[in-house]
């Protein structure tokens, strides 16, 4: 979906016209929203993505240690 034309400007100061919602940087190549709330948007999906793995992983750990190592260490 294109968007109207904007003026953005990255981090390092390099500006340029957007035309969609997340955009590259030519200077620095980092990400540069259309939207300024996007970036915060984008940065709580990446704790609520890394918050799931975590529990995943606990899980895992967990399901391991019961199954497998607690009749290792009763045999
Ligand atoms: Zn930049």
């Amino acid at each position: 979906m294109a968007l109207a034309p904007k003026t953005v400007t990255c981090r390092c100061g390099h500006t340029f016209t957007a035309t969609r919602h997340r955009n590259w940087c030519e200077k620095c190549c980092e990400a540069v929203y259309y939207h300024e709330k996007d970036r915060n948007r984008h940065r709580v999906n990446s704790i609520y993505v890394v918050g799931i793995i975590l529990a995943v992983v606990t899980f895992l750990t967990y399901v391991f240690m019961e199954l497998i190592a607690s009749p290792l260490l009763s045999a």
